[in-house]
């Protein structure tokens, strides 16, 4: 493939922009480097790049494209909420109506407060919490990622109950001593931690349905224990469904695996591609927000009416019947598809999947928590993403990523994908 254009324009954007990227995960540096394409268009499953060449899209932009790129529906809404100008900083009929859908999609939520990304979404979780429990600390879990302030870019320490340490430069050790970071599907390690630390944790964190180390679904009764263990000391359970909610059915994890949570996190798919994120929860807790408590949070952009309208829009997409079975089984087929090439291949592969989404890690092991997704084969992934690419099909850069189907994906993008999957593995098989 010829990518000219995309050479000259990350040239160009290395002199401009810092790492010439807006997010670190756009670099290919998970994936042993190369020139991360410039995309020029998009449309449903598909993408077409500044020098032409075309792609079915797997990305689905780190999980908020589920319903493909520029649906008529959501293109529509921003189409008219532009129109009726994009920023009022009073509040608007629209927000009463969004909240309404996401009150009603997901029962644990009394009330919702409207952010505008994830980051922003957790962050003021874990402030509400402390403000609600008067305590300070919380605990994470390893490979679940929240997003990049301060508190969640803390990395484990040496044991499930020492501190955490900084896991970017700029984050103070007085920070990393607020957080314990324990394993994923493991209760032991939160329960020393809650031994440890019981009366200054403020909250649990976590991922109930991790997309972070791959896709990675909680065992039976992880969370139930999670959830007893974090009441029986007082603290505030906090979902971090800022990829899960809306992926895999018309809500939340916490309707799936019957866990609810005391607060929730959202962002990605509500937004329906525009800049979101949100929170919500116990009425009791959420009223310690500002302007009826005293945990302050404010926004010039929060709920501003394009994204309220996007968001809107990218549900009513998702109510429609059917349209998370379709996702299932064009799921399914890949993952067999895949399985089947890279046994006659003789590549070791597992599949994580849940309905649209999916992780092929390299390993003959079972991924279930983040050691063992880092234990993966990282060469073979990079070697397999790399071939992919070249083959006309968009995935994420690295090897802690998933797949993600949407709305827009048909059966003959999957053929064309396991295609492309056979040519690769072959590719990879030879060497
Ligand atoms: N939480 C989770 C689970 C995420 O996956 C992400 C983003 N990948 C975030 C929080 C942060 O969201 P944002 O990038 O919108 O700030």
């Amino acid at each position: 493939m010829n990518r000219a254009t995309s050479e000259q324009l990350y040239q160009e954007a290395e002199d401009l922009i810092v790492g010439g990227v807006n997010s670190p995960s756009r670099a290919f540096k998970g994936v042993g480097g190369g020139t991360p394409v410039f995309m020029d268009h998009g449309k449903g499953a598909h993408f077409t790049d500044v020098d032409g060449n075309h792609y079915i899209d797997y990305l689905g932009a780190y999980g908020p494209i589920i319903t493909g790129h520029a649906h008529p529906h959501i293109t529509g809404a921003i189409k008219t909420a532009a129109e009726n100008g994009v920023l009022y900083g009073t509040p608007t009929k629209l927000e009463n109506q969004f909240a309404r859908m996401l009150t009603h999609a997901i029962p644990s939520l009394e009330k919702v407060r409207f952010v505008n990304s994830g980051t922003e979404a957790v962050m003021t979780t874990i402030r509400v919490a402390r403000a609600y429990t008067n305590r300070r600390k919380i605990i994470k879990f390893s490979g679940c990622y929240h997003g990049h302030s301060d508190l969640v870019l803390v990395a484990a320490g040496s044991g499930p109950s020492t501190l955490g340490s900084p896991d970017s430069a700029g984050v103070t050790r007085n920070i990393a001593e607020e957080v314990i970071t324990v394993p994923f599907n493991e209760t032991e390690s939160l329960k020393q931690a809650l031994e440890t630390y019981g009366d200054d944790i403020a909250a649990v964190l976590i991922e109930p349905i991790v997309g972070n180390f791959g896709l990675v679904e909680p065992k039976p009764g992880f969370l139930e224990s999670v959830k007893a263990l974090t009441h029986d000391n007082g603290s505030l359970l906090i979902f971090d469904e800022v990829i899960s909610a809306f992926r895999f059915h018309y809500g939340s994890a916490q309707e799936i695996t019957g866990v609810e949570a005391d607060m929730t996190a959202m962002g990605k798919i509500i937004g329906g591609g525009l800049p979101i994120g949100a929170y919500g929860g116990r009425v009791d807790i959420m009223e310690q927000v500002a302007p009826l408590g005293p945990a302050y949070q404010a926004g010039t952009m929060s709920g501003n009416p394009a994204s309220m309208a996007a968001g809107i829009a990218c549900l009513e997409v998702l109510q429609q019947d059917g349209v998370y079975d379709e996702m299932d089984r064009l799921g399914e087929k890949l993952e067999k598809g895949i399985l089947k090439h890279a046994e006659s291949y003789g590549l070791p592969v597992k599949i994580n999947r849940l309905k649209g989404m999916l992780t092929v890690y390299f390993s003959e092991h079972d991924v279930t928590n983040y050691d063992e997704a880092e234990a993966t084969n990282g060469k073979q992934f990079a070697e397999f993403f790399h071939l992919m690419l070249e083959e006309g099909i968009n995935l994420a850069p690295s090897k802690f990523e998933a797949w993600f189907l949407t709305t827009a994906h048909t059966e003959d993008d999957i053929d064309q994908t396991l295609e492309a999957v056979e040519n690769s593995f072959k590719q990879m098989a030879q060497k």
